[in-house]
C-alpha cells in the first residue's frame, strides 16, 4: 500500500507547488524573458483575473518575486527565484520533447547557445554516475524514507481539467506538453506508466478518480500518441496501455520535475521514492548536459532567443 501511494505522491508534491497549466506556462514565459503582466497576458492568452490569481499563487509558493520597475508599482515585473530557476532543466526537457514531437513554427522556436562551447546544444539527460543517457526503461523504483509520511500539503491548487485546445496562444512553447502535464490525472497516469502499469484497473486502483474521468484521460493519451493499446482479453475486450516512444520520451521531463520536488518540496521526511539506474546499479541522479561538450547546462551559461535563428 505504501508503495502504491508513493508512486503517485512523489510526482504530486512537485505538481502541487507548481500549480496548474497556467502556472507552468507563466514560469515558462519568465524563463524566456517575458516578465511583465502585459507581456504574459499577450503571450499566454489568459484572462486578467486568472493571470493575477496565478501570479499570486506562484509568489506564495516562492517561485516568483515581484519587482516594481523604476519605482512604478503599477508596472511590476516578475523575476524567477532560486527555487524556480532550478526548474531550468525541466524547462529544457520540455523544449526538447516539444520540438521533437510537435515542432513549432519558426516564430515559436527556442534557440539555445551554450556559451561555454559555442554550440547550439540539444539538452540531454545523463546519469551523473555513469554518464550514460537516461531512459525510463532502465530505471527501477523503491520506497524512500519519506514514503510513509507523505501528507498532502493543504495548500493544493485545484487543477484545471481544460483540454489542450483551451491553451489559446499559438506561441506557447510547450503547448502540447502542457496539455499532458497540466492536468493532474493525466500527469499521474503517465507517471504510473513509467512504473510499468498497463491495465486500466491497475491505474484505477492507484488513483482516487471516477472511472469515467480516468477513461477519458486514457483515451486522450491514446489520441495524443502517448499510449498504444493492445488487447489482452476478449469478451469483454480489455486493452493494455503501453507507452510509445513518444510516451517514454516524457521521462526526462518527469525525472527533472521529481528531482526538483525532492529538493524544494521536502517536508523533512526525505524522498518518498528512490530511483536506481539499472545500467550502473547506482542511485539515479539525472543531469541535463550539452550534447556537444558534455557540460551541465546552467541558465547563466546559455543564451537563448525565441524565433528564427539570427544569421
Ligand atoms: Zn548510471
Ligand atoms: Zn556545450
Amino acid at each position: 500500500m505504501t508503495e502504491l501511494k508513493t508512486r503517485a505522491s512523489s510526482i504530486n508534491r512537485a505538481l502541487d507547488q507548481i500549480g496548474d497549466k497556467w502556472c507552468i506556462l507563466i514560469i515558462q514565459e519568465v524563463f524566456w524573458g517575458i516578465n511583465s503582466f502585459g507581456g504574459m497576458l499577450e503571450a499566454i492568452g489568459v484572462s486578467r483575473g486568472v493571470l493575477s490569481n496565478r501570479l499570486k499563487w506562484l509568489q506564495s509558493m516562492g517561485c516568483l518575486r515581484r519587482h516594481p520597475t523604476g519605482g512604478n508599482a503599477r508596472h511590476p515585473v516578475y523575476h524567477l527565484t532560486r527555487k524556480s530557476i532550478d526548474l531550468y532543466h525541466t524547462a529544457l526537457m520540455a523544449v526538447v520533447w516539444e520540438e521533437h514531437y510537435h515542432p513549432p513554427p519558426p516564430k515559436g522556436r527556442v534557440q539555445l547557445l551554450h556559451r561555454s562551447c559555442g554550440h547550439s546544444p540539444v539538452p540531454t539527460l545523463r546519469c551523473s554516475t555513469c554518464r550514460r543517457d537516461v531512459r525510463g526503461q532502465d530505471v527501477s523504483y523503491h520506497p524512500g524514507p519519506g514514503a510513509t509520511r507523505d501528507v498532502r500539503d493543504k495548500k493544493v491548487r485545484r487543477r484545471s481539467s481544460l483540454s489542450v485546445d483551451d491553451v489559446p496562444s499559438e506561441r506557447s512553447v510547450y503547448r502540447n506538453l502542457i496539455g499532458l502535464v497540466g492536468d493532474r490525472w493525466t500527469a499521474n497516469v503517465i507517471a504510473l506508466a513509467f512504473h510499468g502499469l498497463q491495465r486500466f484497473d491497475e491505474f484505477h486502483r492507484e488513483l482516487p478518480v471516477a472511472t469515467n474521468i480516468l477513461s477519458d484521460r486514457m483515451q486522450f493519451l491514446v489520441r495524443q500518441g502517448v499510449f498504444a493499446t493492445r488487447p489482452y482479453q476478449q469478451r469483454p475486450v480489455r486493452h493494455l496501455y503501453e507507452l510509445t516512444d513518444k510516451g517514454w520520451d516524457l521521462f526526462p521531463y518527469f525525472l527533472t520535475l521529481l528531482q526538483w520536488g525532492d529538493k524544494w518540496c521536502d517536508r523533512g521526511a526525505g524522498r518518498p521514492l528512490c530511483l536506481t539506474h539499472e545500467l550502473c546499479g547506482e542511485s539515479l541522479h539525472g543531469e541535463v548536459v550539452c550534447n556537444h561538450c558534455g557540460e551541465e547546462l546552467r541558465a547563466h551559461h546559455v543564451d537563448f532567443s525565441i524565433g528564427p535563428m539570427q544569421a
